[in-house]
């Protein structure tokens, strides 16, 4: 049985806590030349989303968790460079190597690289309806590059999610992530195993250990992270635009707990109903 709300939106208690749905990011993985099968609808206030947090806290798992649910697209330039990755050496630009060398070590790509590749794909931020960034913006510098991308088409972020978790915990998550190498749907070896061992539960590709997911990449990544990511909790801080949220417990509590926060903050704003999840984009339970 499904319930709507007053304007024929559904409820999104009605899709299930750990749904995944998966949405076509062609234009966001391989850049301006390939077009996206389906964009999100037309909302009158789109979720325009940061999320924030240390690696290994679980922001792609919490992206690809509420992409469905508020009908955006799920933009993470970790997964532009593993797409980068794959490709063949001769497709691969210069600076892209550069790029996928600082990150096979664990340590942040330049800004410049960074930004370029962003700058780029700027319409997916820009004119797609609304969006969930995770992993970027990464250092201060980015921050400033993307608010003043955004102030240029007077476009607002909604909220900066940040998600919480003691180090200990961390590390835990980190060594027993596996990765699809195909959809890149995220497992972990004792917290969200996959159905069969080493296989994807959504597209049966073959689960990997990311090189970045190895012991001595993880303290790289994590000193990065304090050195350059942590200062941006203040930065959004006072903007006004933080969320925190504590980021223990199971995925599907977890994104629960990011909804009933981002409802709060539609109402408060008086824009809720127009911001729920679509109910054609649903399964049926
Ligand atoms: P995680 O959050 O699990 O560390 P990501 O998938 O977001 O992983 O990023 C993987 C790697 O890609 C980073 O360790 C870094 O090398 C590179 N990277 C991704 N996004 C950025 C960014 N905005 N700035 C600098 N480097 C980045």
């Amino acid at each position: 049985m499904t319930t709507v709300t007053a304007n024929g939106t559904p409820r999104r208690k009605f899709i299930g806590m750990n749904v995944i749905i998966k949405k076509d990011r062609s234009a966001w993985l391989q850049g301006p030349s390939a077009k996206c099968s389906a964009v999100p609808g037309e909302h009158k206030h789109p979720w325009r989303l940061i999320l924030l947090g240390a690696p290994g806290v679980g922001k792609g798992t919490q992206a690809e968790l509420l992409t469905g649910r508020l009908d955006v697209c799920h933009l993470s330039t970790g997964d532009v460079f593993r797409a980068a990755g794959e490709r063949l050496d001769r497709d691969q630009s210069p600076a892209m190597k550069e790029a996928l060398e600082y990150m096979r070590r664990g340590e942040l790509v330049p800004d410049s690289t960074v930004w370029e590749m962003v700058r780029e794909r700027s319409s997916c931020i820009l004119d797609c309806g609304g969006f969930i960034l995770d992993g970027f913006p990464r250092t201060l510098g980015q921050a400033e590059s993307l608010k003043e991308l955004m102030e240029k088409e007077k476009l607002s972020l909604s909220a900066v999610v940040n998600y919480e978790l003691p180090l200990d915990e961390i590390v835990r998550r980190l060594s027993g992530r596996r990765t699809c190498g195909k959809c890149k749907s995220v497992f972990h070896v004792t917290e969200r195993r996959p159905k069969a061992e080493a296989v994807c539960d959504h597209c049966g590709g073959r689960l990997y250990q990311r090189e970045d997911d190895r012991p001595e990449a993880i303290t790289v990544r994590l000193e990065a992270y304090e050195r350059s990511t942590a200062p941006l909790i203040q930065f959004y801080k006072d903007l006004g635009l933080l969320l925190p949220i504590v980021a223990t417990g199971s995925p599907g509590e977890i994104v629960a707990q990011t909804m009933d926060k981002l409802d709060e903050l539609a109402a408060q704003r008086g824009d809720g109903d127009d911001r729920r999840t679509t109910l054609h984009l649903a399964p049926k339970l």
